[in-house]
Parts: C-alpha cells; sequence; structure tokens
C-alpha cells in the first residue's frame, strides 16, 4: 500500500517501512564514518526501538561491532494499519547487523515485567553467556506491577506555571499552564520512569550471573533550561530522574559502574509530547544549527560511547556524563533566551526552526527520508 503520515498533535499513527529502514542506515553510516570504538562486547539495550536507546544500539553494534538484544515494546502491521516505527526501525537493524555477521536478537514485550526480564536473561545465558555493558532508555507513559498501573504525568511539584508553547496541531504560539501533580502522581510518575526497574533488571542479570565482571551501564536523563525547570527538572518527571541518579549511585555500590548521561533535548516520540519542550528545542536548533554544533540521537549516542571506551569520561559534581555540554554553553542559552523573550505568534517564524523540528519529526515515522518513493507501494508486513 502507499503509506501517508497521519499526524494527530503530538503522535503519527503511521509509519513508513522503507523510510524507516533508509533512516536507520543513515544512522548506520554515521557511526560507521566516525570508525571503530574498542569496547562494548555484548550489549542489552532496552528501550531500543527509537530515539536513544536506538542510537545506543546502532553505536554498540557498528562502532564496536559489539553484539546486541534489544528490549522493544512495537506492534507489527495488522490488516490495513502500519507497524510502530520501532518495529520497522527493529527489523532494518536487524537486517543491517545480519548482513556485517553481527549478532542481533530482539525480544518485543514490557520491559518492566519479570517475563519479559526472564526471556531477556534466558537468551543472554544461551547465545551471550553474559553482557558487558546494559543501556536503560525506556520512556513509557505507565508501568503496570501486579494489578496496578502507574501513569506518569509531566505537571510541577509546586505551583502551577504558565509560559509560552507551540500548539503542534496547528504551528500557533499560545500559554499553557502546567498544574502542580498530586503526591500520588508524583509517586507514580518515579515508579514509571526513576530507577527502580533499572535496578531490578540489574539486579535479576546479576542474579543470574548474566554480567561480566567489568560490566557497566547507562541511562540517560535531562536537566534543560530554567524556562523548562518548573515542568520538567523541579516537576513530576525531574523527581523521576532525581531518583534514577540515586539508582545509579545504588548499583554502582553493589558492584556494577552505573552512569548517567544527561542527553540534548531532541525530538522524539517521547519528547514531542511534553508541553513547552517543542517549543524551546525548535529554538535550540536554530541557534545550535547556526553555530554548527547541533547533533542528533545518533551523533549524541556516538560522541557518548566514544567517551565511554577509549576516551575521557568527565562527570560533573553529582556524578553524571553531560552529554548536554553544547546545549547548555553559555551563549548557547543565552541567545535561545533571547528569542523565547522576544518570541509571539507574528515573529515566531523567523526565531525558530520550525521546518527542523516538523522534519525530525516525520523522520521519526520513516516520512521525508532523502532516496525514499512515498508514492511507491509497499508492503507492510515486515
Ligand atoms: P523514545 O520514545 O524515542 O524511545 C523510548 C523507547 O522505549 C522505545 O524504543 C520504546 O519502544 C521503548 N519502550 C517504552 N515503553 C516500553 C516498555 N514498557 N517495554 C519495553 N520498551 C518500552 O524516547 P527517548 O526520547 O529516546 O527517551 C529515552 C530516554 O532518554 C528517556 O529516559 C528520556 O527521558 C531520555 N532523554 C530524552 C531526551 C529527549 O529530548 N528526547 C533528552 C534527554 C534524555
Amino acid at each position: 500500500m502507499v503509506v501517508q503520515p497521519k499526524v494527530r498533535g503530538f503522535i503519527c499513527t503511521t509509519a513508513h517501512p522503507v523510510g524507516c529502514e533508509a533512516a536507520v542506515k543513515q544512522q548506520i553510516d554515521y557511526v560507521k564514518n566516525q570508525g571503530k570504538l574498542e569496547g562494548a562486547k555484548k550489549v542489552l539495550v532496552i528501550g531500543a526501538s527509537m530515539g536513544y536507546g536506538l542510537a545506543s544500539r546502532i553505536s554498540a553494534a557498528f562502532g564496536c561491532g559489539a553484539a546486541t538484544l534489544g528490549v522493544i515494546f512495537d506492534k507489527p502491521a495488522s490488516g490495513n494499519k502500519t507497524a510502530t516505527s520501532g518495529w520497522y526501525n527493529t527489523k532494518a537493524f536487524e537486517k543491517f547487523a545480519a548482513a556485517e555477521g553481527l549478532y542481533a536478537k530482539t525480544v518485543n514485550g514490557d520491559a518492566y515485567s519479570d517475563e519479559i526480564k526472564k526471556e531477556v536473561i534466558d537468551i543472554i545465558k544461551s547465545h551471550l553467556g553474559k553482557v558487558d555493558m546494559v543501556v536503560y532508555s525506556l520512556a513509557a507513559p505507565r508501568r503496570t506491577v501486579g494489578d496496578v498501573v502507574y501513569k506518569s504525568v509531566l505537571k510541577t511539584t509546586g505551583a502551577a506555571y504558565t509560559n509560552k508553547t507551540i500548539d503542534l496541531r496547528n504551528n500557533a504560539i499560545s500559554e499553557v499552564t502546567i498544574e502542580p501533580a498530586t503526591a500520588e502522581e508524583i509517586e507514580a510518575t518515579v515508579k514509571v520512569m526513576g530507577g527502580e526497574d533499572w535496578e531490578a533488571w540489574i539486579e535479576a542479570l546479576k542474579s543470574a550471573d548474566a554480567l561480566e565482571d567489568n560490566a557497566m551501564t547507562v541511562a540517560y536523563s535531562y536537566i534543560g533550561p530554567k524556562i523548562t525547570h518548573p515542568m520538567y527538572f523541579e516537576g513530576s518527571i525531574g523527581e523521576a530522574k532525581k531518583d534514577l541518579l540515586a539508582s545509579s549511585r545504588k548499583i554502582t555500590e553493589k558492584g556494577v559502574k552505573a552512569y548517567i548521561s544527561v542527553n540534548k533535548a531532541l525530538v522524539t516520540q517521547s519528547s514531542a509530547a511534553i508541553p513547552i519542550v517543542p517549543l524551546y528545542i525548535s529554538i535550540l536548533y536554530k541557534v545550535m544549527k547556526a553555530k554548527g554544533n547541533h547533533e542528533g540521537c545518533i551523533e549524541q549516542m556516538r560522541r557518548l560511547f566514544g567517551k565511554l571506551y577509549g576516551g575521557e569520561i568527565n562527570l560533573d559534581d553529582e556524578g553524571r556524563i553531560r552529554m548536554d555540554d553544547w546545549e547548555m554553553q553559555p551563549e548557547i542559552q543565552s541567545e535561545v533566551q533571547k528569542a523565547w523573550d522576544e518570541l509571539n505568534q507574528d515573529n515566531f517564524k523567523q526565531l525558530i526552526d520550525l521546518d527542523g523540528y516538523w522534519k525530525d519529526f516525520y523522520a521519526l515515522f520513516g516520512f521525508g527520508i532523502d532516496g525514499v518513493d512515498y508514492d511507491a507501494d509497499v508492503d507492510v508486513n515486515v
């Protein structure tokens, strides 16, 4: 069938199989062009089908030559519905890995569940023996534990917060007020996006003797500028990220070196859903592209792997790796702030990289990729 994008607000309900494959290929080519890294040999990536997790998997496989086992939560095509882009990305990744003789296996299911942990560990034990790196890159709206479903929210933890935002349905600048989260909502957000499940994964792998002695693990966080602090860094999701940081210390104390990498703000399926952040990202893109230091997920993750394997791992005062170093440069942030203050409905198109935002958004679903014939009939059952 001919696949067209169907965008509803911050989500696209279709994905293009050929476009997703081409986008994965671009990321692989980028990593190969950066040269080989010595290090990771057998890598488990939890949340491997999109965004930072996919870019980590590509960096491990095509940078380090590592065998990779991915955990994803995606849907294959059914009837006239396309698969999710994460499904097509994963199929493409597996195809390109196989062509180079790289082991690549994927488990599709709920990474929070005990069943999936067991399935993954069984595969590690029978195919790989042990892994030497675990990337934890889940971004999920909910987590089920027994009969309880915890839902994460993007709210403040103090007073309500009002600021500018972009309405992605009509590209209009408006104001949004983000309400405070209740204590239960904060607790639920920490359950979903905090470190409890990361710790559970490492514990499960350790007790099954599925971790090499020198194994390391990394999870991803975000800090961002003051304008987003009330609803991000100091908001309910920020509480979860603090918990993730605390977990990194607990995991390290128990003998597995655990890192938090604070990554750059980028368009991904998850970040598109956060109020205020897409407008900030669109200004950031404009400023960083003009300065020549803009990066996407793959550039960020290849640079991270370069630090972890062979390069220098500089940690900040809290012990975090700062991949947001270029984003947070004072000259970048002061230009972003200036644009933010000036921006209104009449002038915003000059101040933000709206085209860049939408280009990246469509690319998440395999649309707008160079060289892909979008009028062609494609088989969606990959
Ligand atoms: P994403 O939406 O692109 O990817 C999330 C991945 O998690 C997908 O592969 C998805 O299939 C998987 N997933 C979700 N629920 C799952 C489940 N129950 N079981 C198994 N897999 C599941 O998200 P992203 O933006 O790459 O975020 C990854 C991490 O990076 C998050 O911790 C996020 O906070 C962090 N981060 C993101 C940004 C950003 O701007 N996007 C910046 C800094 C840090």
